[in-house]
């Protein structure tokens, strides 16, 4: 068998067309969806993510609020620019990019930001919610995994999804999203400390990999007919390609896809939906506050 290949692009597209359509609604009532934009330090990384960032909410017809600070930036400093966005009423959400300059405690300012604006879902308020179902902003990525299995027709109810990392960024929120009612699966979170994971990849109806180690699930290690979403993006080192590396998920691709139902690539499966998720998030924000005024 040969797996079908998620386009995950094109699902991105496509929640970005929902979300134009949503802002303009908005915009007509008089409001521009405002994403505010904190970036601390010169990372060259950090940089790019966040110029795509930008870039994506000023294309859905959104606006942003960038500030950008030097990476000597004070912690009492950075949560005065947190305080300011949290209390101004044109911005509906607040992103602040990770990692912070070492000098500056994530979980300060993350627990700095108004749950109502906590577009990323780092917030403890936010992760509480997630966890006990209640509605609130989840983290984009597992977001995009989840949309990803509904635009293929996965089914969820009742299924076996095994989550390959347990972190609180894509697989601790994965593990909550997906056993939530709404969505009916049986979860089993696997990590470093899993004794034999090929036990229970292979019992997996969907195998979510999240592990960012390359090439880690085999085609030996999934059951013929699953699904297939690899979240990880590694690089390896490749002298053939112009940067000298090329982006590789935690599937071994060409083997799994020979026995997966569905599969997605890396790099075009998962990674344009984080972005969508996050345009999602930012205009669910505003229609709240919308509603409240
Ligand atoms: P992370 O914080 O490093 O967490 C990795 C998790 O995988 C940990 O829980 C770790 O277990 C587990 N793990 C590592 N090696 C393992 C192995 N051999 N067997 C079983 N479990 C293993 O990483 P992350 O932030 O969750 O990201 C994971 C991957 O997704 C990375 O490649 C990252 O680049 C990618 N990512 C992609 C997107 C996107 O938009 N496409 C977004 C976020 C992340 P322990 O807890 O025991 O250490």
């Amino acid at each position: 068998m040969a797996a079908v290949v998620i386009d995950g692009k094109a699902a991105a597209l496509r929640v970005r067309e929902e979300v134009r359509e949503r802002v303009l609604v908005l915009r007509e009532k008089g409001v521009i969806p405002c994403l505010g934009v904190i970036l601390a330090g010169e990372d060259p990384a950090s940089l790019s993510y966040v110029t795509a960032k930008e870039r994506a909410l000023e294309e859905a017809g959104m606006a942003s609020r960038d500030i950008r600070l030097p990476a000597d930036t004070g912690e009492a400093a950075l949560l005065s620019h947190i305080a300011l966005l949290n209390g101004d009423p044109a911005v509906h959400g607040i992103l602040v990019q990770l990692p912070l300059p070492a000098s500056i405690r994530e979980d300060r300012v993350i627990a700095a930001i108004d749950p109502q604006k906590d577009v990323d879902g780092f917030h403890p308020v936010s992760v509480g919610n997630l966890v006990l179902g209640k509605r609130g902003f989840a983290p984009c990525t597992p977001q995009g995994v989840v949309t990803l299995l509904r635009e293929a027709n996965i089914p969820l109810a009742g299924a076996h999804a095994v989550v390959v990392g347990r972190s609180n960024l894509v697989g601790k929120p994965l593990m909550n999203l997906l056993s939530r009612r709404e969505f009916n699966a049986t979860v089993t979170l696997c990590h470093t400390g899993t004794r034999n994971l090929a036990r229970y990849t292979q019992q997996a109806d969907i195998l979510i990999a999240a592990a960012g180690k390359a090439g880690l699930i085999t085609a030996d290690m999934i059951r013929e007919g699953a699904a297939v979403i690899d979240v990880g993006v590694n690089r390896v080192p490749d002298l053939t390609a112009k940067k000298g590396y090329r982006l590789k998920g935690d599937v071994d691709f060409e083997g799994v896809a020979q026995r997966a139902s569905v599969i997605t690539p890396v790099p075009g499966g998962v990674g344009p939906m984080t972005i969508a998720m996050l345009l999602r998030n930012v205009v669910q924000a505003a229609e709240d506050t919308a509603i409240q005024h």
